[in-house]
């Protein structure tokens, strides 16, 4: 059956004080795409699940750079088990950049520096015979399978960020979020009647366009009360959406902390364990929880 898997660290050693970050599984009429992988704990859930399922290989997509989101990636392509890893690949970009920053102190070599600077864990990743590096600025709205696509960030909010990240006049960050958080790579999983959002750590106003277009929507970085409430405002009266929440993160960076267990809304969250999302689910499905539709 067609499913989304959103990997629990629950059973992981120190899973209270640890921060084993996300990984989403999403595996679809025989194609697996794996959307972030925070930890080499989850790297091997990963391979495990590949080897009972028989996948040989995945792609996979990264949202963004983070530890918590790139830990086992690493780990997965050295056992040569992605064909395909989408990330930002800004030095693709790098013209546009430097015209957008628009200090004549900066030059093609600075602003390549910096970009392998800040990015240093993907360049890291690009002499790797094992992998294709694909940047998913110039593949927004294409399907990466059947029913993958990448949906966004915009390209221009993008590069407007990251060039304000790059210049050293600028602070780094943007509508509240990290810029490197802000501009993380968003998924939309089409399946029947049920379309899911996948966001990363993404700040509410790069997703606020495409919230209404999905009825099952990851809440962004681990479940983070000020996007969390944007968007429940935004989807205010809608009571059939479903909402995921992936913190894995401990007692570390709070995570899901102020809206765990919220009364109205349906939600389901990675610290309770696994969670699977059907998508031979229809947006009516109705799962269990309390609706009471405060807020
Ligand atoms: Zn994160």
């Amino acid at each position: 059956m067609p499913n989304i898997n959103f990997l629990s660290s629950k059973h992981y050693t120190n899973a209270t004080t640890t921060n084993y970050g996300d990984c989403v599984l999403i595996d679809i009429n025989g194609k697996l795409v794996i959307y972030d992988c925070g930890s080499i704990e989850h790297a091997n859930e990963v391979i495990k699940y590949m080897k009972t399922n028989n996948y040989e290989k995945a792609i996979l997509i990264l949202s963004h750079q983070d530890a918590d989101h790139f830990m086992g990636v690493p780990h997965l392509i050295e056992n040569n088990k992605i064909s395909h890893l989408y990330t930002l690949l800004l030095l693709k970009h790098k013209d546009k950049l430097l015209e957008l920053i628009g200090d004549n102190r900066k030059t093609r070599e600075s602003v390549t520096k910096n970009i392998t600077e800040i990015y240093n864990n993907i360049y890291s990743l690009s002499n790797n015979t094992n992998v294709i590096l694909c940047d998913t600025l110039t593949s927004i709205n294409t399907l990466i399978t059947p029913h993958v696509k990448i949906l966004g960030p915009d390209i221009n909010y993008t590069l407007e960020a990251v060039a304000k990240a790059l210049d050293s006049r600028e602070g780094d960050t943007i509508n509240n979020e990290t810029i490197i958080n802000a501009v993380s790579t968003q998924v939309s999983v089409t399946f029947n009647n049920t379309k899911v959002l996948l966001c990363g750590d993404s700040c509410f106003d790069a997703i606020e366009e495409v919230i209404k277009d999905h009825n099952h929507i990851q809440l962004p970085h681990h479940g983070k009360e000020q996007q969390a409430l944007k968007i429940w405002a935004t989807n205010y009266g809608k009571n059939d959406i479903i909402y995921y929440v992936s913190d894995n993160t401990g007692s570390t960076i709070g995570g899901s902390d102020k809206i765990y267990k919220k009364p109205g809304y349906k939600m389901k969250n990675t610290r309770d364990g696994q969670i699977l999302c059907s998508l031979l689910l229809s947006s009516s499905a109705s799962i269990a929880g309390n609706l009471g539709g405060d807020e």
